[in-house]
């Protein structure tokens, strides 16, 4: 092999999230990661049903390319189809512009510094040097990672400005593509779609015909393809994180430190101790990335952060800028071939309630239950919509079980049983619940807009509680909303915690 310059270092991962839960004896859904700037989420469009008719043409490779995806793209992104190069991922972009910019004997400038590594690795894999002396190609990192700013664009020509911000900061350099620019992007940020490896460069005409010549002939998967198309239909909307980074920042400041302005998804905090404070997050499950002077993190949701945000308090031994958490809480993940859902749950919780599933009602419903319950909760994911809300309602509320279950414990010191009366307009819904541990289920509903009793038998048997309902009106909404709510009322008086006994006269569940 033709030998690396003494001075390259390959890019280091992060351990594994199996890892850490090895090291720290956490159970891995409980390791939480702060340290890839992603979402917390995929992509709602990421379902097993939006990849089905591309795993029918696995066997096949994409002749022609992916005609539909640079259009789709294109569009996007406000250029022609014949400005797109696609990429497994910006990385994948960045090898291909070091190659097709610079070789031995050659000079790569990368603006900042600290930067994302990568284009340092590129040039140096290429056989170039890096400097700043009469440079054949520029790097630019534009909001830039890891500080989360938005510089100045250089004026060096030709210049490539990765944009894998691009959708946080709202800012770009797409006009200059006949101006010697070259932009990459990603679908792994904002898109939520960092696993599936796709990105894109928009460039001349020209230049992008000769880094097409110079590009894999098939880089990206038809399975990823499918996916990247799919997460264009709806344009992410990152306001939600956005918003969230700035709260993040003020309890940050309200700690007493001082992050970087950012215009991305993430936050730099200057620390003293970088590795010392990353070891003992770690230790607590909480993933962040550690840098000579200081640590990076991305936003999650605000539970989540607020977790971070805590167990930061307790490392520099100062007080919490956020309330604590609440105790009896668990987290799940489950998945199937029809349906991926994920799970956090409090059970004393304020009424937090988030369920997205795309099963219409159901997710009403199981938000109503929940937030009358007093829990806290988000339920997110997707299922085969495809065959009609069935496999999607059931699945969340085995998935919502599940959880309760392991909130629960071993259900010491609950009050174990709960009843209630709710009214709704011209319906009623009296419910009794028993957290006893055996699932059982009596569901009268007069009338049943479809999954309604299904979805509540199947609460019942994956939290192993036994749930009695009985529902009577002239709306159908109406009459399972009540049952949906009653049940939440019911469970409220049923996870109180009063003692630390078993709730048995058996002496067991
Ligand atoms: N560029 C920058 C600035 C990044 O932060 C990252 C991800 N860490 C990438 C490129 C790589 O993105 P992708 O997943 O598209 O390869």
């Amino acid at each position: 092999m033709r030998a690396l310059p003494a001075e390259f270092a390959s890019y280091r991962w992060a351990p594994s999230t199996a890892a850490i839960a090895a090291e720290t004896g956490l159970d891995p859904v409980d390791i939480l990661r702060f340290d890839g700037n992603v979402p917390a989420e995929p992509s709602p469009s990421a379902r097993p049903g939006a990849i089905a008719a591309a795993l029918a043409t696995t066997n096949e490779y994409a002749h022609g390319g992916f005609p539909e995806l640079t259009a789709a793209i294109a569009e996007y992104a406000e250029v022609g189809p014949e400005n797109i190069v696609l990429g497994a991922g910006a990385d994948d972009l960045i090898l291909l512009c070091a190659r097709a910019f610079a070789g031995p004997g050659d000079t790569v400038a990368i603006a900042e510094s600290p930067t994302y590594p990568l284009f340092r690795i590129a040039s140096l894999l290429a056989g170039a040097e890096i400097g700043e002396d009469r440079p054949s190609v520029t790097f630019c990192c534009r909001p830039n990672n890891p500080t989360g700013a938005l510089g100045a664009l250089p004026a060096a020509r030709p210049l490539v400005v990765d944009e894998a911000y691009f959708e946080y900061a709202g800012e770009t350099a797409v006009d200059l593509i006949d101006d010697g620019v070259v932009v990459l992007r990603t679908f792994s940020k904002a898109f939520g779609l960092a696993g599936a490896r796709v990105g894109y460069v928009l460039a001349s005409e020209e230049t992008a015909a000769e880094l097409n010549r110079r590009q894999a002939p098939m880089p990206i998967s038809g399975i990823s393809a499918t996916l990247a198309l799919a997460a264009l239909r709806d344009r992410p909307d990152v306001s939600v994180q956005v918003e969230e980074r700035e709260r993040v920042a003020g309890a940050l400041r309200e700690l007493g430190l001082d992050p970087l302005d950012s215009r991305t998804n993430f936050l730099f905090v200057p620390v003293a101790e970088p590795g010392q404070l990353d070891e003992a997050l770690r230790r607590e499950g909480m993933v962040v990335r550690a840098f000579a002077d200081g640590i990076r993190l991305s936003v999650r949701d605000r539970e989540d952060d607020d977790l971070l945000l805590a167990a930061l308090a307790r490392s520099l031994d100062r007080p919490s800028p956020v309330p604590a958490a609440p105790s009896r809480r668990a987290r799940h993940v489950r998945a199937t071939a029809e349906t991926r859902f994920r799970v956090r749950l409090a059970l004393d919780g304020s009424g937090r309630v988030r369920v997205q599933t795309g099963a219409g009602i159901y997710d009403h419903f199981l938000e109503q239950l929940a937030f009358h319950a007093g829990f806290d909760l988000a339920l997110e994911g997707v299922g085969d919509l495809e065959t009609g809300p069935h496999h999607t309602a059931e699945d969340a509320a085995l998935a919502l079980g599940e959880t309760l279950d392991r909130a629960l414990g071993d259900r010491r010191g609950i009050a174990r049983y709960g009843d209630a009366v709710v009214p709704m307009d011209d319906a009623v819904a009296r419910a009794a619940v028993d957290l006893g541990g055996r699932p059982a289920s009596e569901i009268d509903l007069a009338l049943d807009p479809g999954l309604a009793e299904h979805v509540l038998r199947s609460l019942a048997q994956a939290g192993r509680l036994a749930i009695n309902v009985e529902s009577s009106g002239r709306d159908e909404h109406h009459i399972a909303e009540a049952a949906f709510k009653a049940v939440g009322r019911s469970l409220r008086a049923a996870v109180r915690s009063e003692s630390d006994v078993l709730p048995s006269t058996k002496g067991r569940l």
